[in-house]
């Protein structure tokens, strides 16, 4: 194998092999923009080395070799006393880790190369002395693990010395002695001395770099961001050129265009005599890049040439690292930026109007998840709110609320109407109670998989997590940050999307993208360049998928809406939703009856109820179909609690009053009692032994539908039967729905189709039976997931999810994104039995994957005809959908 590649070898799309920045220096220096000459050893020779905790055979002599062609190149050899070649070897991941690994600068100088340095340099010891100490404080800090802080207080401690605060002003005589102060700082840590072979400097610091992969804060990040751990990270071995010779000279970063708006512009920053890293650090101030203007006319715009090169040629905004020495420009980096989710959108729509991309390749610049982040309601921060601190956005939305610190005291002051935010350590599952109830939920510790991140997506709830910086006093009921103390019962707001925290309460604004999906904003007479934007790739989404997008709803209220955001249509009506309220008492009454008469009786009075909610949201749905579920929870659910009830009885007993009708609940609630409820009697299961009950239902669908027509609408009911295994199920009930449809719609003015959901798994597994019986199939992967995996999701969420995201057992709660091997193989071969049995069979999906953005390519994948999900992730499904067939 060849484990390195010169910069000419190299190209962009060599990313997983050369990691980013080695892929795009090779990238530039092809285009002929100025690189500093380098190599870059590969991904495949850190795996290696990390696999057998040494340097693979052959890696050393490649090195060699490619080390003779840079110092060929550049007509000096590496840390040669007269005349040294300096190198920097800089790490680089396939997927950027910004700050997470590690960069080593000026390797190859020591106590005798520096006078070299100084000569190369026209006799300038300041700068070669401060080369020196840099390179000292780097490899002591990166590579052989000496506190960082140790080298800053020494840097401190001189400038104090000289009595200034800016590091320019130390001459060579004070660096000279800082670089001796830096030596003892790395014997003390080490037990060594600093290495003054050049060579040994380039080894160890490669070696750096390759267990850089595994430091604790780089594991971290990558489980945090999904990102896989077994991919390594290349190494860059780069020439080195000076931003710090003088004021002529100087370093800096630049965006093509700006990443928060996504505006057309010179947005970037310029530090003069300096080194890279100091731009980071933020030693001293930058000036906007618009100065450089003024310092250095030439090279800016030699640097504004390159960065239209750059976004011509990557045909995207592009982020660059850069390097003037003595007026004349280097690239040091360049990568597809990062930008907001708003400024995604933007940008891609521009760069269809300069004609760089087209409408296709518009829709893969933007996802879901941003829209998702462009639809929540956002922080008004025009009156410049106090800053607390900032954490992970673990969960996005705005949320204002009293801090609280403790559940229990969450859920009182929320019963009393407050709004409050809950403020922990990190929370627990005895802390979900408080989580309900808060408004938002803000943890000092654990990253985008802890209890609290995994709990609050899975609830839906804004979240920010591990903000480090807060001081969390739960006894006390206060934290800290800052010097400043937050106490309980004061407000303050979270933000989600961005991690920020703020004292008092921020004002939210109604998100303008969901003013456009709701029709109140007209993207021909705005001139918001994002909804603008928006409607523009929408648009071509709709145009391009193949899956069709329905909601989930039970109201004519949420099916208005739905339709407004683009619903074709229903995928899930849940009719126990109209069985709550005031129309528990009728359901009481099903339940409690003793003989038929009585149970006839209570199932004429929820007919007309449940004809009339249908009749509704066919109105709204008109033409478009409405897959309506039949009856599914298991009866307990429609019921007072067990204890509650106990309790009641009881005491009635005690003063001798006659509990009469709790008492016969109570028996009714003790009969119907299941250690596995949600095994048992329910769905299909429940209508195969009450009955009339599924019989009510189905007339009452169908009697809506007639109504419906003969006002002159299109009603187009679907009924479907949940929790089916087995065909015969399906059987008893159509069989029983067909004969009420044909004696209701006696003159055949509408059709119903009967089909079943998917979601037991031997439902999948027999689905060629099935289909004999069904028009169609909808996937509740919700129950299903829990059923392939034996998992119920209310009690494993809080309990071990997060251990289980720790251990890579899955990389994302299942229930978030669909578990492609397992429940994904259930659907497929449901998918092909199911059509090969009925050809025109309709698939589709009503669980809550429907709104997820990597499941919805997967429901692309295996040829689903629509995706169903909740009303406000219907935009989310039609943009992925879109992106999924392009
Ligand atoms: P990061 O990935 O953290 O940005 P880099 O490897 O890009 O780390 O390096 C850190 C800083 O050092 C950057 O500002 C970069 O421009 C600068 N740098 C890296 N290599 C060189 C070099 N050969 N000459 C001058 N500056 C360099
Ligand atoms: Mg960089
Ligand atoms: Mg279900």
């Amino acid at each position: 194998t060849k484990f390195v590649y010169a910069f000419s070898e190299g190209n962009k799309d060599l990313r997983e092999l050369l990691g980013g920045k080695g892929a795009n220096l090779a990238e530039m220096n092809n285009i002929g923009l100025p690189v500093p000459p380098g190599f870059t050893i590969t991904t495949e020779a850190c795996r290696a080395y990390l696999d057998s905790g040494s340097q693979p055979a052959g890696l050393a002599e490649e090195i060699a070799t490619h080390l003779d062609a840079l110092e060929s190149a550049m007509g000096r050899k590496l840390g040669e006393p007269g005349d040294p070649l300096l190198v920097s070897v800089r790490s680089g991941a396939a997927f950027s880790m910004p700050g997470m690994m590690e960069t080593v600068l000026n390797v190859g100088l020591n106590d005798a190369s520096v006078d070299g340095l100084s000569r190369q340099a026209g006799g300038n010891d300041r700068f070669a002395w401060d080369s020196y100490r840099r390179l000292i404080q780097m490899f002591g800090k990166t590579v052989c693990e000496v506190p960082g802080d140790e080298f800053e207080h020494a840097l401190d401690a001189a400038k104090q010395a000289k009595g200034t605060d800016n590091d320019l002003d130390l001459d060579a005589d004070d660096l000279r002695g800082l670089v001796d102060g830096y030596k003892k700082i790395f014997a003390k840590h080490t037990g060594r001395e600093f290495p003054q072979d050049p060579k040994e400097q380039l080894d160890l610091a490669i070696r750096a770099v390759f267990e850089s992969w595994n430091a604790d804060r780089a594991v971290l990040y990558r489980r945090q961001e999904r990102i896989p751990a077994d991919l390594g990270t290349a190494v860059n071995v780069v020439a080195m050129v000076f931003g710090n010779l003088g004021s002529d000279s100087g370093t800096g970063v630049a965006f093509t265009r700006d990443p928060a708006s996504g505006a057309q512009g010179v947005y970037g920053d310029y530090l003069a005599n300096a080194q890279g890293e100091d731009v980071v650090a933020g030693i001293r101030n930058t000036v906007p890049l618009q100065e450089l203007e003024r310092l250095d006319k030439a090279s800016y715009d030699d640097l504004m040439r390159i960065m239209a090169t750059l976004e011509e040629h990557y045909k995207d905004l592009c982020d660059i690292e850069f390097t003037i020495e003595r007026g004349k420009l280097w690239m040091l980096q360049t990568r597809v930026g990062k930008r907001t989710a708003a400024a995604a959108f933007i940008i891609a729509g521009q760069l269809v109007d300069e004609g760089v991309i087209d409408l296709d390749e518009a829709l893969h610049r933007v996802n879901g998840a941003q829209l998702a982040q462009l639809m929540f309601p956002r922080f008004d921060l025009s009156a410049e709110p106090d800053q607390l601190a900032k954490g992970i956005g673990a969960s996005p939305g705005a949320a204002v609320g009293k801090a609280v610190f403790d559940a229990q005291t969450a859920k009182e002051l929320a019963a009393d109407g407050d709004d409050v935010i809950l403020v922990r350590r990190e929370t627990n599952p005895d802390d979900l109670p408080g989580m309900i109830a808060a408004q938002g939920i803000l943890t000092s510790r654990g990253g985008k998989t802890s209890h609290a991140a995994v709990v609050a997506r899975g609830m839906g709830k804004t979240c920010v997590c591990g903000a480090d910086s807060l001081d969390v006093d739960v006894r006390g009921r206060r934290f800290t940050v800052d010097g400043q103390t937050v106490e309980q019962g004061d407000v303050i707001s979270v933000d989600g999307t961005t991690g920020k925290i703020y004292l008092g309460e921020v004002p939210v604004q109604p998100s303008e993208v969901v003013r456009y999906f709701e029709g109140t904003l007209d993207p021909d007479q705005t001139d918001d360049a994002l909804v603008k934007a928006v409607h523009r790739i929408m648009s071509h989404a709709d145009a391009k998928r193949r899956l069709a997008v329905r909601a989930n709803s039970d109201t004519g209220t949420d099916s208005a809406r739905a339709r407004r955001f683009g619903a074709q249509g229903i995928g899930l009506c849940r009719t126990e939703h109209m069985f709550l309220g005031d129309r528990r008492e009728l359901v009481e009454r099903l339940i409690l009856a003793q003989t038929a008469q009585e149970r006839e009786a209570a199932l004429a009075d929820l007919l007309p109820l449940q004809r009339a909610d249908f009749v509704d949201i066919f109105r709204e749905m008109d033409g478009l179909p409405v897959t309506i579920r039949l009856i599914d929870p298991p009866l307990h659910e429609f019921l007072p609690s067990l204890e509650e009830l106990a309790v009641h009885v009881a005491v009635a007993h005690e003063r001798g009053e006659d509990a009469g009708r709790d008492e016969k609940l109570l028996a009714a609630v003790r009969r119907m009692h299941e250690e596995n409820p949600m095994l048992g009697l329910r769905g299909v299961r429940l209508g195969l032994v009450i009955p009339g009950l599924f019989a009510m239902q189905v007339r009452a669908i169908v009697e809506a539908a007639v109504q419906r027509a003969r006002d002159g609408g299109t009603p187009r009911p679907e009924i479907m039967v949940p929790l089916v295994g087995a065909v015969q199920e399906l059987e008893t009930v159509r069989a029983e729905a067909e004969r009420i449809i044909a004696d209701v719609v006696a003159d055949g003015g509408v059709e119903v189709l009967i089909g079943t959901m998917i979601e037991v798994p031997r439902a999948a597994l027999t689905s060629g039976q099935i289909a004999e019986a069904a028009q169609f199939f909808s996937f509740g992967t919700n129950d299903l997931t829990q059923m392939a995996w034996g998992f119920s999701r209310d009690d494993v969420e809080g309990a071990f999810f997060w251990r289980y995201l720790e251990l890579g057992i899955f990389g994302i709660s299942p229930f978030e994104s669909i578990d492609r091997d397992g429940v994904g193989r259930l659907i497929r071969i449901a998918v092909d039995e199911g059509r090969a049995a009925r050809p025109d069979l309709k698939l589709g999906v009503c669980g809550e994957h429907g709104g997820d953005p990597d499941s919805v390519h997967f429901f692309h994948e295996v040829g689903l005809d629509y995706v169903s999900c909740s009303p406000f992730r219907v935009p989310i499904a039609r943009l992925e959908a879109g992106r999924a067939a392009v």
